[in-house]
């Protein structure tokens, strides 16, 4: 049984335009992760993250591992410093202002990198030329990156270490590349609806990643430094202002956050690099390479941007750091006698049976604490489900307050006994999973 008591959540109160380790607050994930202490920030654009975000950012992780290996993607680990000379190879080292970079015992400089494109290229041509029967290949690491922000600001959205999933792509052909890019842009769109989350794909210029094609990944948010404009009638997205492209339709702005980016790079470093291929026939050519990105922290702070109030976190369900939590009666209190710790354990375990739900419930011991002060806080960190003990326990058979988070609004109650309850959070819990897996075929 895991309880509220024992967790490791040092809660703070902000006054109005405080500022935290020289950094304004200025959005309400930052505000807010800060408050029911989920992150702790150890200087300009570095956090700690402590055990509830830690539990929501596991979850994040296994969802989006889920969804890019079910397109063949293969788990790697490169070391996080790259050495320079590689970027120096691809020009890179110079473009790239906001790179950290260090220096060993020999005087060797490395970066920590931002991305992985020439650490990846360069394995490939350790180990090359590989076959085109090898061919397509796709490599993802789950790690963090580093940017040397010039101004990190909205805590999570803009960090100088942040957790992100990289996955790079290596192909014979540009078609065989163009191909591999949509289905992986199909397994980012199940991601987010996985999510429940209305992420949109823009088409975005290249820049200093090179290549063909690319497209940012944008969560409309409020606190987002981008903008989005989404056609009234189609739904279509872009970031140029103006009439939809593809209807004709009137078109809204919107801010919002990238919280992934996807590129089909060609040869740009396939070929300073030497990560070559064989054909069937001919000699050896370089790869055309294509690279995806989800910045997993990011995403993390934008979904809470999106589906939270001012006052009250709210999460997508699937990642919330617990999916229930139990409040018991205050002790001494009558309904203490008929529903105290026994009742509680007997509940929870009974709930713990629910497919889904095993490791997932919290219970808020602090007994001597009234259950509105509970529930309060409660909503504020966002539980999917709330199970309130109060005075209905006193009914015959007990009954039960239950909150089911909403976005952006405080939950409303509803009473149910033991049976019902179970059969809500089966059908709950199951219809969810369903939908992903409707979702999958
Ligand atoms: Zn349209």
């Amino acid at each position: 049984m895991r309880y509220l008591s024992q967790i490791f959540q040092p809660i703070i109160t902000i006054p109005k335009n405080a500022k935290i380790k020289n950094t304004e607050i200025t959005c309400k994930s930052q505000k807010l992760l800060l408050e029911c202490g989920l992150v702790r920030p150890t200087g300009t654009g570095f956090f700690s993250i402590l055990p509830l975000a830690r539990r929501s950012i596991d979850k994040l992780e296994v969802l989006i591992r889920k969804g890019i290996e079910s397109v063949g993607a293969q788990n790697i680990t490169l070391p996080t410093l790259t050495p320079s000379s590689l970027w120096e190879k691809t020009g890179r080292l110079g473009s790239e202002a906001e790179l950290l970079t260090v220096e060993d015992r020999h005087e060797k400089q490395y970066l920590l990198a931002p991305t992985y494109e020439e650490a990846v290229a360069d394995l490939l041509s350790d180990v090359g030329p590989i076959s085109y029967k090898q061919l397509p290949l796709l490599l993802y690491q789950i790690s963090n990156k580093f940017r040397d922000e010039h101004r990190p600001k909205h805590g999570l959205l803009r960090a100088r270490e942040f957790a992100m999933m990289d996955a790079y792509g290596a192909h014979a052909t540009l078609a065989c590349a163009e191909r591999a890019y949509e289905r992986i842009s199909e397994a980012y769109r199940r991601i987010f609806e996985e999510l429940q989350l209305q992420v949109f794909r823009v088409s975005a210029p290249s820049g200093v990643m090179g290549g063909s094609v690319s497209h940012e990944w944008q969560l409309p948010a409020a606190p987002g430094e981008d903008r989005l404009c989404v056609c009234l009638s189609c739904h279509h997205a872009s970031t140029s202002e103006g009439r939809c492209v593809v209807c004709g339709g009137e078109t809204e702005s919107l801010g919002s956050i990238e919280v992934g980016h996807t590129f089909i790079l060609g040869t740009k470093y396939s070929d300073p690099l030497k990560a070559h291929f064989i054909p069937p026939s001919g000699p050896a050519e370089p790869l055309v390479m294509s690279c995806y990105g989800i910045g997993i922290t990011r995403l993390l702070a934008a979904s809470l941007e999106a589906l939270s109030s001012d006052k009250s976190l709210r999460w997508p369900r699937h990642i919330a750091p617990y999916s229930v939590l139990v409040i018991g009666p205050k002790e001494g209190s009558k309904e203490w006698s008929a529903h105290g710790v026994d009742s509680i354990d007997r509940l929870y375990r009974r709930l713990s049976e629910v497919p889904g739900l095993t490791n997932d419930i919290l219970v808020d011991d602090r007994h001597t604490l009234t259950i509105g002060k509970r529930l309060l806080m409660g909503d504020k960190m966002g539980f999917p489900y709330i199970i309130v003990c109060g005075r209905s326990t006193l009914d015959n058979p007990p009954k039960y307050e239950v909150y089911k988070s909403v976005p952006h609004q405080q939950s409303a109650p509803v009473l149910l006994n033991l049976e019902e309850l179970l059969i809500m959070l089966t059908d709950k819990v199951e219809c969810d999973n369903l939908k992903i897996l409707e979702n999958k075929n």
